[in-house]
C-alpha cells in the first residue's frame, strides 16, 4: 500500500483525550469517517455553529511554532502529527472533531493516531484517489535550506537535518511510503526540543503542556528523558513525520520523491508556495492513468502488482 488506487476513509470513529502542548488544555478528539471526495477536515465542535476548517494549504495562518489553519477567525492548531497520521496510513477523507482550539499532543509522535486508525479499520471508497504527480523537479533552496522534488512512480521521502549537538550531530533518513514503513519506522518518532528553549517558551507562557513525556528534550549534552530514544536516529524520523503532516496539506497526495536538507514547518510550507506557482512541474493524474501513460516503472507496471490491485479494487 502506500499508493493505492480509490480514496479510504476510516471504517469507524476513535477518540483520544490529551493535552495541548502550547495550550496545556485537556481537548477531546473525535476522528470520524467522511464521504469520498470531502478530504480532511477539522471541525470545532465547542463553538455555538461547529464550524468546519479544510486541511489545507490555503488554511494555513500560522507556522512559526507548530501549524496552525484558521477560517473566519477560528482556528485548529498543531495539526501535523495527525495529518501526517492520515497522509502514513493513506486516508483520504476524514473529519477530526475537537472541543478546543489545540489538538492533543498525545505523546509527541503519531504512534496512537496510527495505531487507532489501523485498529479501527479502512475502508476503500469508490472514487478513484488523485494524486499530484511530480514531471519535472521543484527546487527550493535558501540559506543553507533545501526541498526539492523530483519525478517518482511512488512516495518516499529522504531527509537530512544538521544540529551542532553531540547526540544529533548529522542524520539522514530515506523512507518508502507505505502503511507499515509509516507505522514501524516514522510514527513513534516524538518531537524534540532543547531545554534550554523549553524554559523559555514556558517563562513566556508557551509550551504549557510540553513535558517529558510528550517530547525528548535535549540538554547540552545528552537526552534528558530517562527512557531515552526509541530510535538512534528519532530526531530525523521525527522531520519525516512533520514533512508528511506539512505536505497533505497539499490536500492531494504526491507521486515523487522529496527531499529535504535542513528543513521544518516553515520552510516546508514555502516550499508548497513554490510547488503551485509551478504548475508546468506537476500534474493530476489517477494512479491508472498514470501506468497507462508509460510513466510507472517496472514496479507499478508488474504483471502481478498490477493485476492483484486492480481486482481488489474495481
Ligand atoms: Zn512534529
Amino acid at each position: 500500500m502506500g499508493i493505492t488506487y480509490h480514496q479510504r476513509t476510516i471504517a469507524k470513529p476513535v477518540s483520544f483525550t490529551g493535552v495541548g502542548v502550547h495550550s496545556g488544555k485537556t481537548v477531546n478528539l473525535t476522528v470520524k469517517p467522511a464521504p469520498e471526495n470531502s478530504g480532511i477536515n477539522f471541525r470545532r465542535v465547542d463553538l455555538p455553529t461547529q464550524p468546519y476548517i479544510r486541511a489545507h494549504f490555503n488554511r494555513v495562518v500560522d507556522t512559526s511554532l507548530a501549524t496552525v489553519i484558521g477560517e473566519d477567525g477560528c482556528i485548529v492548531s498543531t495539526i501535523e502529527h495527525l495529518m501526517a497520521s492520515f497522509a502514513g496510513m493513506s486516508i483520504d477523507n476524514a473529519v477530526a472533531e475537537l472541543d478546543d482550539y489545540e489538538m492533543p499532543i498525545m505523546d509527541g509522535s503519531a504512534a496512537l493516531f496510527a495505531q487507532s486508525i489501523r485498529e479501527a479499520g479502512i475502508i476503500e471508497q469508490k472514487a478513484p484517489r488523485i494524486y499530484f504527480a511530480a514531471v519535472s523537479p521543484i527546487k527550493l533552496e535558501k540559506d543553507g535550506k533545501s526541498v526539492c522534488l523530483y519525478p517518482a512512480d511512488h512516495m518516499e521521502i529522504t531527509c537530512t537535518i544538521k544540529f551542532d549537538h553531540p547526540i544529533i550531530n548529522t542524520q539522514t533518513y530515506s523512507i518508502n511510503l507505505t502503511e507499515e514503513n509509516f507505522e514501524q519506522e516514522i510514527s513513534r518518532a516524538r518531537t524534540f526540543g532543547f531545554l534550554h528553549e523549553l524554559e523559555l517558551m514556558k517563562f513566556y507562557g508557551l509550551a504549557k503542556g510540553g513535558a517529558l513525556d510528550n517530547a525528548v528534550v535535549l540538554d547540552e549534552n545528552s537526552v534528558v528523558n530517562e527512557e531515552g530514544l526509541r530510535y538512534p536516529d528519532e530526531f530525523v524520523r521525527h522531520k519525516i513525520l512533520d514533512c508528511l503532516g506539512d505536505f497533505s496539506l497539499l490536500g492531494l497526495p504526491i507521486l515523487g520523491h522529496v527531499e529535504l536538507f535542513k528543513s521544518g514547518h516553515h520552510f516546508n510550507h514555502e516550499f508548497l508556495k513554490e510547488f503551485f506557482l509551478q504548475k508546468s512541474s506537476w500534474k493530476t493524474t489517477t494512479l491508472a492513468e498514470y501506468q497507462r501513460s508509460g510513466e510507472a516503472s517496472s514496479i507499478l507496471s508488474a504483471p502481478d502488482n498490477k493485476n492483484t490491485r486492480e481486482t481488489k479494487t474495481i
